[in-house]
């Protein structure tokens, strides 16, 4: 005999972590889910109290209890969940912030075994055991102070029976059928518990899944944010940040500072001798190669077109050189061919280190002027101001 659902698959756990995860509850999908929700635990109690009540039919063969106190208890059950499901229904508990009205419920549960308890005090011991239940239910939902309160009213309600009353409160064990019972309504709220507590398990193992896979959704938010689509370099506004941030850390270190603007030679005939999906194609390319070659310190991002920015902490401008002709030569002999016939494609660069006065416009602009230089003396080449 008992008032909570039986047991629970994963996947209505998954629900109740969405609906736990939904910070709209007003969304009517959510209310959609949360009405589907209810009526599965309501269709567990119903199948609690129907249990609870075959036990007691087995106390009322066996000549313990009266025949009218199973279906007495059935019913009873049945009034408490009709009526709350009636309200589930009506969307009554949808307005508050717990809409399984689960203080409500508990109450209502824990009265109607109090009731019993007085009535039928021969079997009291199988409806205090449903308490256990009750409250097994109930730490699936309730908040501290709801399960104060409802502790509270237990406390009071078992005062009430065990110092107000005398009545003699038993367990039935006196013959096979009574002993039968007495252990199948201990067996079937044990179960019911142990359902109860799974499904608790269940739902904070999925809460804890999503609240990492959110981590990750929101990590990679963060990167895109900060990524070319295209390209897989940082996009113009965070690799200018990154070159605020480089200036002032070399600034407050010491450290030489060089950059280097890239860009691809010829860039518009290939687009139009080769197609702008074989264009885009050299550009993601081109981006994979500089990848590969750099180092991990350093930041390479699209600063507009077929622009890029590459810069490079702690490096003096001979190094800077050195590593842009690298690079340089290491484009220039890529196998281009194989993506379209005939097809070449170079870069030119120009390469700055940061002077006392520079801001980063200004860095920039002479990185401008060294490239313009560069494209000046006939492309495919480094230059430097
Ligand atoms: P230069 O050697 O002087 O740099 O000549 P260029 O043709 O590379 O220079 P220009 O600035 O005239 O042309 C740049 C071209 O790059 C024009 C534009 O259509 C192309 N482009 C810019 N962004 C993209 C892109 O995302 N995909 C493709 N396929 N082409 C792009
Ligand atoms: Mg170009
Ligand atoms: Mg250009």
């Amino acid at each position: 005999m008992s008032t909570a659902a039986t047991s629970f698959p994963e996947r209505n756990a998954a629900e109740v972590a969405d609906i736990v995860l939904a910070s709209e509850a007003a969304a009517p999908e959510v209310q959609a889910r949360r009405t589907r929700q209810r009526r599965q635990m309501y269709i567990g109690q119903v199948a609690s109290y129907s249990l609870g009540a075959s036990v007691l039919l087995l106390y009322a063969y066996g000549g313990t209890v009266d025949m009218a106190v199973p279906s007495l208890f059935w019913l009873g059950g049945l009034l408490i969940i009709g009526t709350f499901t009636v309200l589930s229904e009506a969307g009554f508990g949808d307005r508050f912030e717990d809409h399984y009205l689960t203080v409500f419920q508990i109450s209502a549960h824990m009265a109607l075994q109090l009731l019993f308890l007085l009535a039928v005090p021969r079997v009291g011991v199988a409806f205090l055991a449903v308490l256990f239940l009750i409250f097994a239910f109930g730490t699936l939902r309730m908040t501290s102070r709801q399960a104060m309160v409802t502790w509270g009213l237990a406390t009071c309600g078992l005062a009430f029976v065990f110092l107000g009353t005398n009545l003699p409160i038993g367990l039935p064990v006196a013959t096979r059928l009574e002993r039968t019972a007495s252990m199948l309504c201990f067996v079937l709220v044990i179960g019911q518990c142990a359902s109860l507590g799974l499904f608790g398990a269940t739902l904070r193992k999925i809460l804890y899944r999503r609240s990492i896979e959110l981590k990750a959704a929101y990590r990679r938010i963060e990167e895109l944010a900060e990524l070319d689509e295209l390209t897989g370099s940082y996009n113009r506004r965070c690799i200018m940040r990154l070159l605020d941030v480089e200036i002032e850390k070399s600034r407050q270190t010491s450290s030489p500072c060089a950059i280097a603007l890239i860009d691809l030679d010829w860039f518009k005939r290939i687009n139009d001798v080769h197609g702008h999906p074989i264009g885009d194609e050299v550009l993601r390319t081109f981006a994979i190669t500089i990848f590969a070659n750099i180092r991990p310190s350093d930041s390479f991002g699209r600063y507009g077109g077929e622009e890029f920015l590459l810069l490079l902490p702690d490096t003096t401008g001979d190094a800077a050189e050195r590593m842009l002709e690298r690079l340089r030569s290491i484009v220039a002999d890529l196998d281009w061919d194989a993506f379209s016939a005939g097809m070449r494609v170079t870069i030119s660069a120009g390469v700055v280190t940061l002077r006392e006065l520079d801001t980063a416009d200004t860095f920039l602009a002479r990185a401008d002027r060294a490239l313009y230089s560069a494209k000046a003396q006939g492309r495919n080449r480094i230059a430097t101001s």
